[in-house]
């Protein structure tokens, strides 16, 4: 019988479950520890495919374990799923900490006893799923060494917008597992509002996200194909928000008008959220903000201006570390934290 009740894990796996590709990350513990910015012992990236039911994901999840200790160079007669802190950053939104997923579109899932159902086809009681911005997050706050690392707030914009938050030490995660969806925060309302994707008008995300960004600069300039915004994308359908930023650093009026109206929107939220929690450090990271300079610079100034200034005093801003990695590495740490084993 194994010993892990008493000496605790030997192993993390963390594992990313986005909309398009699952990401694993095995690592080594040493005393019981995580280093600071540890590298994965064996890793895999694959796309996530069409078998999205629960019960083919708890499968999957089930063999790439396996396959994870294998090819560590580990000896089959070793694997002891007990011995492994395991954590799952997944793209939906959670209900509750025990791993129920009340929605995610990416995989049709609506009320799905996540957790449960991972349990019980792995035999194994502790383990934690969480969402993937608030991995993230985790991951983010663990790299920073001890003396800098107090309460974090990380903004992410790419597809959609999802923030995540560490106070006090502790990620937070609110009553029912909701804390920090910074992008269905509203910054309009009424009938011209813009609708989002989670159904709702006004939200940030619904201007200032990716897809948003992208949808709508493609049916406006449908009519203005001379736009430099159109010239530096080739065509209308390949606009993303690059090209919005590449065009607005131009002086491209288009571009610069479309800013003039979400930069002040995305500011307003992340002020709104440094005022209500007081971080001593912002992290900014997505795929929108890692290639907007011009439209992060301009959100940053709009957040100044907005932001309780004593909020400010301190307060640290800086870029994201991890970009693919961060959830996985994320899970992994909060799996660690929250180990019972
Ligand atoms: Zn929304």
């Amino acid at each position: 019988m194994s010993s892990a009740g008493k000496s605790g894990p030997r192993y993390a796996l963390g594992m990313d479950i986005g909309g398009t590709h699952l990401r694993a990350g095995l690592y080594a513990l040493t005393a019981g520890r995580l280093e600071r910015a540890p590298s994965p012992i064996a890793s895999l990236r694959e796309k996530v495919g069409d078998q999205r039911s629960p019960e083919a994901l708890c499968s999957r999840i089930s063999v790439i374990l396996k396959k994870l200790w294998l090819s560590a160079g580990l000896p089959e007669s070793d694997f002891n799923v007990s011995e492994i802190a395991l954590g799952i950053a997944f793209a939906g939104m959670m209900s509750g900490h025990e791993g129920h997923v009340a929605n995610s579109p990416h995989f049709g899932w609506r009320d799905v006893p996540f957790g449960k159902l991972l349990r019980a086809e792995l035999g194994k009681s502790s383990l934690v799923i969480l969402n993937d911005v608030n991995a993230a997050t985790f991951a983010e706050f663990e790299i920073n060494p001890k003396s800098e690392r107090n309460d974090i707030l990380c903004l992410f914009v790419g597809t959609g917008i999802g923030a995540g938050a560490v106070c006090g030490d502790q990620l937070l995660l609110g009553a029912t597992n909701t804390a920090s969806e910074l992008g269905h925060v509203k910054v309009a309302w009424g009938e011209d509002a813009r609708l989002c994707a989670c159904g709702r008008r006004g939200c940030v995300e619904a201007y200032a996200g990716g897809v948003a960004l992208q949808s709508r600069a493609q049916r406006e300039l449908a009519d203005n194909p001379s736009s430099l915004v159109v010239a530096l994308a080739g065509d209308i359908s390949s606009i993303h928000p690059g090209h919005i930023d590449q065009a607005a650093a131009q002086g491209d009026i288009y571009a610069q008008s479309l800013y003039s109206e979400i930069a002040p929107l995305l500011g307003l939220a992340l002020a709104n959220a440094v005022t209500l929690l007081n971080p001593d450090m912002v992290v900014l990271g997505g795929g929108v903000l890692d290639n907007a300079p011009v439209l992060k610079e301009k959100a940053l100034e709009h957040f100044r201006e907005f932001v309780n200034p004593p909020a400010l005093i301190g307060l640290s801003i800086r870029d994201a570390r991890y970009a693919d990695s961060a959830g996985m590495l994320g899970a992994a740490l909060f799996a660690l934290r929250s180990s019972t084993l």
